[in-house]
């Protein structure tokens, strides 16, 4: 049993999306994706705040109840039998004839786990390339329309890149789903927060692991030149959580190798999770 959806535990192969869903017909929803070490969901409570705030957003109503929440993504991963993993949690505005307006309906709440690898080349780092940011005005909001995102990432896994930087009139907004950080004279810079990006829950982490270290971390955004120019690059997110950027398009940084502030990161964030 490795998922759910909408009261029942069911094996993720079984059929039971109604065909008048709307998170399947519209994308009309939210998510979010959890990470969960030794059967501890990481930074859960910030996960489920996001979670609320991505739903507020888009005028839906997902029952104030988080306990509620939590209680069944904590029996999810019970009845998985897993203990690293990856939880997605997923709601929609519900089940009801295809209308672009609201429905009066139930939302629709639905989860799935996997157990995680770690990405190997974590220690060797990967390579990146940049791309523009076609997306809409409210990228601050975890929602399910994720087209532009997966086309770009498409278009750098085809080239031989892990990661799309995206950017927007010059400068760089994050990733198609990571957030991205440069490293300049031992400072860290990263994209401020604003409706152009994900308030990242793994960003959250490494402001807080920067800022106790003494490493100044600037929320200031860069251009795609500033970049090739930078001392150091890793991009962050829960599933790739601070993976260090060794290959910008052509320019190899930092001979191929981690940088050091980035290992340092590294090396603090493990001891977190
Ligand atoms: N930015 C985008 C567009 C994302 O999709 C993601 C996560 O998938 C992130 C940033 C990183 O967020 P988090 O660290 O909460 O996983």
């Amino acid at each position: 049993i490795t998922a759910y959806f909408n009261g029942t535990y069911i094996d993720p192969a079984d059929l039971v999306v109604p065909i008048d869903e709307r998170g399947h017909q519209f994308g009309d929803g939210v998510y979010e994706m959890i990470r969960v070490y030794n059967g501890t969901p990481f930074m859960l409570e910030e996960h489920i705040d996001r979670l609320y705030r991505s739903a507020h957003a888009i005028k839906l109503q997902i029952d104030p109840d988080r306990s509620a929440l939590k209680n069944t993504m904590f029996e999810l991963i019970q009845k998985s039998g897993l203990t690293n993993l990856d939880l997605y949690v997923q709601v929609t505005r519900g089940i009801a004839p295809r209308n672009h307006l609201f429905p009066n309906c139930p939302v629709s709440v639905s989860m799935t786990v996997k157990p995680f690898r770690t990405i190997q080349i974590g220690e060797n780092g990967a390579g990146v390339t940049f791309y523009p940011d076609e997306r809409w005005q409210n990228c601050y909001i975890k929602s399910l329309n994720l087209l532009p995102n997966i086309l770009a990432k498409q278009s750098a896994h085809e080239d031989g890149y892990l990661e799309a930087i995206l950017v927007r009139d010059g400068k760089v907004t994050e990733g198609t789903s990571s957030n991205v950080y440069m490293v300049k004279n031992s400072a860290i810079m990263t994209t401020p927060l604003s409706k152009q990006i994900l308030s990242g829950i793994t960003r959250m982490a490494v402001k807080d692991i920067a800022l106790q270290a003494g490493i100044p971390f600037i929320e200031q955004q860069f251009t795609p030149d500033e970049m090739l120019q930078a001392d150091e690059i890793f991009i962050t997110s829960t599933t790739m959580e601070i993976m260090p950027i060794v290959r910008v398009r052509e320019k190899v940084m930092n001979m191929g190798k981690a940088g050091a502030i980035t290992s340092t990161l590294r090396g603090k964030f493990n001891e977190l999770k």
